[in-house]
């Protein structure tokens, strides 16, 4: 059965020492009172080799937030994924709303990047989501239906270990979340893409998590819907004790 997952998108906060802080602090409250989901916070590259080795990874994996679209070479700048997995991260945030609207991520270069986060060991947590216009134009089923494009070119075995993120643009770190109910709706949707494309099994066998203003007052009642496996988390990953509180929504 699917794993539920919380997962923490640091985004670009934090310098050096108060990321290590705050993995430290996490891991010490998640030994003390052990969580009841998988978690994962994803930092910014610069984090990895630091934070990878303060964290039991029994109990948190830590992901990067992007990773290149080639292999290596005279890409100035970029960082590899085969340079991610060397940290000892295992995770990576591909497709993030963000990376797609500023550095216009297409679907093309994400599947590049799915495919090489896949080939040096790394789990994509793979992001779609519509914006505002979009969904008062009823059109999310669409629009998550064409980003998919980016892992339904992947062999059954290997969308196996995407994890994917539900995120309407419209609720990221605006406050407004997206009810229960929409979140289901649009969740089980997306279920029913993968199981028309994979089958039922690999469907039922995908974690599908929920961002937008996820926060500890409202993951209760979003990770109770059947098709919502968890969250991805952005500003409230950036608090341990907001983060835990998150995670705590599975106990
Ligand atoms: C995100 O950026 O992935 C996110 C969900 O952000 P926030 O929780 O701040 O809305």
């Amino acid at each position: 059965m699917r794993r539920k997952i919380v997962a923490g998108n640091w985004k670009m906060n934090k310098n050096l020492q108060e990321g290590i802080a705050l993995a430290k602090e996490l891991n010490e409250m998640l030994a003390i009172d052990k969580p009841n989901c998988g978690v994962v916070i994803c930092t910014p590259f610069i984090h990895l080799a630091s934070v990878t080795p303060v964290v039991d990874n029994a109990i948190i994996g830590v992901g990067a937030e992007n990773c290149a679209d080639k292999v290596s070479g005279a890409y100035t700048g970029e960082v590899s994924a085969e340079m991610v997995a060397s940290t000892g991260a295992q995770y990576v945030i591909l497709g993030h709303s963000e990376r797609r609207a500023y550095y216009h991520e297409t679907v093309e270069i994400l599947a590049e990047k799915v495919k090489l986060a896949l080939a040096n060991g790394l789990r994509p947590i793979f992001c779609i989501g519509e914006v505002l216009e979009e969904r008062e134009a009823g059109k999310q089923n669409e629009v998550v239906e064409a980003q998919l494009a980016s892992v339904f070119n992947l062999s059954a075995e290997d969308f196996g270990k995407i994890i994917l993120a539900y995120e309407p643009v419209w609720a990221i770190g605006t406050g407004k979340t997206a009810t229960p109910e929409q979140a289901q709706e649009i969740h089980a949707h997306i279920r029913s893409l993968i199981a028309g494309k994979y089958g039922k099994e690999v469907a039922d066998n995908t974690s599908i998590l929920y961002g937008g203003s996820c926060k500890p007052s409202n993951a209760k009642e979003l990770f109770a819907k059947p098709d919502v496996d968890g969250g991805l988390i952005g500003g409230a990953a950036l608090k341990a004790a907001d983060f835990k509180g998150i995670i705590d929504a599975f106990k």
